[in-house]
């Protein structure tokens, strides 16, 4: 008899994968700034335990140094979408069936 959580499985939000149960923890880290009008508030951020890169930036989560690293990346990864899609659209107009 299996366990209801078997093959339950949780994002990192440090790496992005997805990654087993067993595999994730979660600190709940105060968020800056939101202490002093909300008291209590925590970010809960899901990190591989099993990771020691992951580990140690989850600690940083709310950091704006790791915010923006965060945010750099995903431009990056935004920007690579884009390009993907001109990229496509040009062959199409190059190369694509005559409309
Ligand atoms: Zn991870």
């Amino acid at each position: 008899m299996g366990s209801q959580l078997a093959g339950l499985t949780w994002h990192c939000m440090v790496c992005g994968d997805e990654r087993p149960d067993e595999a994730i923890s979660v600190y709940h880290l105060p968020i800056p700034g939101m202490e002093d009008q909300f008291p209590g508030t925590r970010t809960n951020v899901r990190y591989c335990n099993d990771r020691p890169n992951c580990t140690a930036r989850a600690v940083h989560y709310n950091d704006p140094e790791e915010q923006a690293e965060r945010r750099r990346i995903a431009d990056q990864q935004r920007m690579a979408a884009t390009k993907r899609e001109e990229r496509k659209s040009l062959w199409h107009r190059l190369f694509g069936p005559s409309r």
